[in-house]
């Protein structure tokens, strides 16, 4: 028997990865698939940026990078942030990392260890939790209520402090919900956290932009006062349609960021430098395929709430974030998960059981609407045929 250690007994997974796995075999065999599972923008990588990839070895960037990344894209990072929030971000303080997955690695690396305490919204993303139990910290879930649309509350978060805790991981736009947590409720948890020093903040913000009816992001950087515990976690991957480059950043404050780094050179060395080439030109190029495709996702988002409310049993609040549908399923008397497997097999449509991002999720499906409008009213129609002929085992 090979001896290994106990942290990978306790390593969780991304679900939607084996879903879609499934959906593949089951499409292979000549099935009819319709994806609203896997949350990746359906658009393809604007031209511009593939080409800067493609004229960065030409140009021969086809070696290793310093392990922070090139220069010109954390200077380019910085600005970014400048321009869209009016914060002061030094380009030293931002790492590029190869996706935004492994901020949240790292940074659950830094301050889990058995005895400690972390927070994370659940239902949320679920590498949240299971980076937590790899590490032997005690994960606290912050429960993120439908009444709330979806936002967490900074009066139920500050009530789950306690001496123990070391960090606290928030995400807004959320994945699975697309809850938006307002400004009030940031400032708030902001106040109270004054009275917890110690305690570090995780921002997970890769759906910043992806923010509907005329709603401003709130990016935790704008505080001052949590400033030098605040970890960004960001990217590429949503806002660029960019999830197969693997690039993403992080913001690190002090000590934190020489961690980062540390790890980065024992991990991974440095991000794929074509990749960093194409970032750069994502950041500094136009943005106006950007913003036609969060357009696309606002007029789909319409289209998905409205035919999910028409189905029977299901009803769903209007998201105002991110590219995800988190409707409740409660009085179909299914099981969220059951229903998600079933819906797949017999109607070939993929949607996420809740459960895959925490106790909470129980009730809901995730439905993530990157898809065609065309795809998703075909989806919406099997589902609804579906849950008029079907009742729960
Ligand atoms: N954070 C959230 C909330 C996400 O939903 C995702 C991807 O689905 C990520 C981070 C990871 O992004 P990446 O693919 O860049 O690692």
């Amino acid at each position: 028997m090979l001896k290994t250690v106990a942290n990978f007994d306790r390593i969780g997974e991304e679900n939607a990865f084996a879903v879609l796995a499934r959906a593949n075999a089951l499409a292979a065999q000549g099935r009819d698939i319709i994806s609203l599972g896997i949350g990746q923008p359906d658009f393809r990588t604007p031209e511009f940026i593939v080409e800067a990839a493609i004229k960065a070895l030409r140009d021969g960037h086809h070696g290793y990078t310093a392990a922070n990344g090139i220069l010109p894209l954390r200077e380019a990072v910085a600005a970014n942030l400048h321009s869209r929030y009016g914060v002061e971000v030094s380009p030293d303080s931002v790492m590029i990392m190869p996706g935004g997955k492994p901020t949240m690695f790292m940074t659950i690396l830094m301050f889990g260890e058995p005895g400690a305490e972390i927070m994370y919204p659940d239902p949320g993303f679920p590498i949240y939790r299971s980076m937590i139990e790899y590490t032997g910290a005690t994960p606290v879930p912050v429960p993120i209520r439908e009444e709330n649309g979806f936002a967490f509350s900074a009066e139920e978060t500050l009530k789950l402090i306690t001496p123990k805790t070391r960090l606290i991981i928030v995400n807004s736009p959320a994945n699975p919900t697309g809850g938006v947590t307002p400004k009030s409720e940031v400032d708030k948890l902001v106040a109270g956290l004054e009275k917890w020093p110690d305690v570090a903040i995780m921002s997970d913000e890769i759906y910043d932009h992806m923010v509907y009816d005329g709603e401003k992001h709130v990016c935790l950087l704008s505080y001052p006062s949590i400033r030098d515990r605040l970890i960004l976690l960001n990217g590429w991957s949503k806002t660029y349609a960019m999830t197969g480059w693997r690039l993403g950043y992080a913001v690190y404050p002090g000590k934190l960021y020489d961690y980062a780094r540390k790890l980065a050179v024992n991990l991974h060395s440095c991000v794929n430098a074509s990749a960093q080439f194409a970032g750069l030109a994502a950041l500094t190029g136009p943005q106006d395929e950007v913003w036609k495709m969060i357009a696309e996702f606002d007029k789909r988002r319409g289209v998905v709430v409205a035919g999910l409310n028409k189905l029977p049993g299901v009803s769903c609040i209007t998201p105002k974030g991110a590219f995800y549908a988190f409707p409740n399923i409660k009085a179909t008397g299914w099981k969220a998960k059951e229903l998600a497997s079933t819906l797949l097999n017999e109607t070939g449509v993929v949607t996420i059981g809740g459960p895959d991002f925490g106790i909470l999720g129980e009730g809901y499906l995730r439905l993530s609407y990157a898809n065609s409008t065309e795809n998703i009213l075909k989806a919406l129609d099997r589902m609804g045929e579906f849950l008029a002929t079907r009742k729960a085992a």
